[in-house]
């Protein structure tokens, strides 16, 4: 039976992507060695990780002021490098989840941090508005989309400081306005190849303004002048990347994705809108187009396992919520077709026939 993938992360990619990393592994490039044992400072490597960065600006319109770079040790080691590289007298975050607590939290062990706004009170179902920015602030974090919670910040902020976004969830799901950034940081593992490495997008002229010292490895300026070369990188991690940026070019490079990724959203939360025994779980206006969270309507929650067993039978893998929100989350990432959706569409329709 086909399997149609929802899961939060590693994320599905495309079947082309697939089988791009398969030939690499018995063969890269007419070398005759496999991608996985290639020295990392030959002319094919050098050639791939030149096309890579190269496909990162012109996806996203990246300006000259800024770099990117890769490295490994996920997202969540880059909560502490934020905080290394940026934080010298305080910093403020946007506090819309448990992973912009984890980053808030390194922050704290480096210097002065905090929440300048929160939306714990409704467990993270909404994004917070109507807040300050404090203009002596060193950086201002957000987590532009809310992998657990089904949030998201679908516009680029004005910040009267260096903006930090980590985009994790949701890079490369729309156009983004990269010169509004200072940084932008995620695991590539949710949308934009395999786990094992980092993406880091850095407006140059914010490092080198703290007075610590940083440890070679954690400090950004080391990767950007070794053009994230410094040390092996995680070379198949980011031969998988540049072949997932490859396939997003051939559909039309991001605002395409983005035009299908709204219409898929559109197509599942109107199901979860129109069917009696589902309700969704964030703020209409904030729900994000990369995770949809809902839970079974009042009246209906002793369904939960049934639905659940219902679907796994008809294909559907990884649509269980997230412990803390309950119920479903279904992750429909770039790679996720039409086609899934519909799929779990029609499972829920067919599940209220059922009970109806
Ligand atoms: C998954 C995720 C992380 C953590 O990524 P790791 O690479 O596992 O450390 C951080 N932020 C967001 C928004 C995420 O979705």
């Amino acid at each position: 039976m086909k399997k149609h993938v929802f899961n939060a992360g590693p994320c599905l990619l495309p079947q082309e992507v697939y089988e791009k990393a398969i030939d690499a592994i018995r063969d890269f490039k007419g070398t005759g060695v496999s991608v996985l044992s290639i020295s990392h400072r030959t002319k094919e490597w050098e050639e791939t990780m030149n096309e890579c960065r190269a496909l990162w600006r012109e996806l996203l319109h990246i300006p000259d002021t800024h770099e990117v770079i890769f490295l490994g040790g996920g997202a969540s080691l880059q909560f502490l490098y934020v905080a290394l590289n940026l934080l010298e007298h305080k910093a403020v975050y946007l506090e819309t989840g448990v992973w912009a607590k984890k980053a808030l939290k390194e922050a704290k062990g480096i210097g002065e941090a905090y929440a300048i706004a929160s939306s714990a009170d409704k467990n993270y179902t909404y994004i917070p508005k109507g807040y300050e920015i404090p203009a002596d602030a060193d950086y201002f974090h957000i987590t532009t989309n809310n992998t657990i919670y089904g949030t998201e910040i679908k516009e680029d902020y004005d910040s009267p400081v260096p903006l930090v976004a980590d985009m994790s969830s949701d890079i490369m799901s729309r156009p983004v306005d990269v010169s509004k950034y200072a940084l932008i940081y995620g695991g590539a593992q949710k949308n934009v190849g395999p786990a094992g490495v980092i993406f880091a997008i850095i407006r140059k002229d914010i490092l080198g303004k703290v007075s610590r010292y940083i440890p070679t490895m954690l400090d950004y300026r080391t990767h950007l002048d070794k053009e994230s070369m410094f040390n092996t990188p995680p070379v198949f991690s980011i031969f998988v990347m540049n072949e997932t940026l490859k396939w997003i070019k051939a559909q039309g490079g991001v605002e395409a994705i983005h035009r299908r990724d709204v219409e898929k959203a559109e197509l599942l939360y109107g199901e979860i809108d129109r069917n009696r025994l589902f309700v969704g779980t964030a703020e209409k206006e904030d729900r994000s187009i990369m995770n949809v969270c809902f839970v079974m309507a009042p009246g209906y929650e002793s369904l939960q396992d049934e639905f659940m067993a219902f679907a796994k039978e008809r294909g559907m893998v990884g649509i269980k919520g997230h412990r803390s929100v309950g119920g479903f989350r279904a992750s429909i990432y770039n790679a996720c077709t039409l086609e899934d959706v519909q799929a779990l569409v029609d499972c829920m329709q067919e599940f209220e026939k059922l009970h109806a």
